[in-house]
């Protein structure tokens, strides 16, 4: 599912307070900022880095994710022109700095910060090894999540209730599932890249295995109502159905059974990421062109390294 026309059209008629949006398919590079609403009070933000999620309940303001500096700025004014609410929690889906650099902007106006206690401290031991370069200008001073948790978390907040899930590993080993109970709308952070070749963050834990499993979990945990708000997704499509997470596990799937085949017949790691998956992922994207991190070549690496292992 992407966003319908009758999401749009309600989009649009909130044209004074948001940029309006032509094509949900701009979500990705947007020609404006953009919030667009999704159900109950939740809202999907786009601009650069991973999709920011917004509940305004009543009594009640979370936003789900940071991205940069400039863009919570821009978030953030979205919101304002809303509410003067202070911002009840931050969640941080994982520590990575698309999701997490808009933290200091977000902090002033926020009364807490949350994230699994994993991404906290994957996203100290990411900044200290991070030192900036000789002559650049300080880095800003990192903004840390005040409260962790161990494998589930859940909060009244308003007209509605907040529940953070720890699945294990998938895209790193700190990624929070962030579900909206009333609104049943789920945010996935970057374990959701839609349709496309996302990043397997092996140095920070990531298990192609159990992100794979995990996402069938997700949808069993959830119904054939919950919508889906995507990290990341393939031209611009950053919402969907248990139905993507599912193709998305099969992706995950698809290249770890490769692997374990090429790791049985003996196939040299060089020559088995020079392969494919066939037609069925053909058309998967990557989020960061020419980079291996975010490219078929690379996860097929990966999932070639996780196979060896057993
Ligand atoms: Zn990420």
């Amino acid at each position: 599912m992407t966003l319908s026309r009758r999401q749009f059209v309600a989009t649009s008629s909130s044209a004074a307070l948001y940029a309006l949006l032509v094509d949900h398919r701009l979500l990705a590079q947007p020609a404006a900022p953009t919030i667009v609403e999704l159900r109950r009070g939740v809202s999907a933000f786009s601009l650069r880095g991973g999709t920011i999620g917004i509940l305004q309940a009543r009594d009640g303001l979370v936003i789900v994710d940071s991205q940069y500096a400039d863009t919570a700025k821009v978030c953030l004014d979205g919101v304002r022109a809303r509410t003067a609410r202070t911002i009840d929690l931050v969640v941080n889906t994982h520590h990575h700095g698309d999701h997490t650099s808009g933290n200091g902007v977000l902090r002033a106006a926020a009364a807490r910060i949350v994230a699994h206690e994993n991404s906290a401290a994957l996203q100290r031991k990411t900044a200290a090894a991070s030192p900036p370069a000789a002559g650049a200008p300080p880095a800003p001073v990192p903004t840390y999540p005040d409260a962790t948790y161990s494998s589930t978390w859940s909060e009244r907040i308003g007209d509605e209730t907040v529940a953070l899930k720890y699945y294990g590993p998938g895209h790193t080993s700190g990624d929070s599932v962030v579900t909206f109970e009333q609104a049943n709308v789920v945010h996935m952070g970057d374990l959701m890249f839609n349709r496309m070749h996302g990043f397997v963050d092996v140095p920070s834990g990531a298990s192609i295995a159990n992100w794979a499993s995990l996402l069938e979990l997700v949808v069993k945990a959830h119904d054939r109502d919950t919508l889906y708000i995507f990290g990341h997704g393939n031209a611009g499509t950053v919402t969907g159905a248990s139905a993507d997470l599912l193709e998305f596990s099969a992706y995950l799937q698809a290249l770890l059974t490769a692997a374990h085949d090429a790791v049985k017949k003996g196939t040299p790691r060089d020559e088995f990421v020079k392969g494919s998956l066939g037609a069925r992922f053909a058309d998967y994207t990557s989020p960061v062109p020419n980079n291996p991190n975010f490219s078929l070549a690379g996860n097929l690496g990966k999932a070639f390294d996780e196979a060896s292992k057993k």
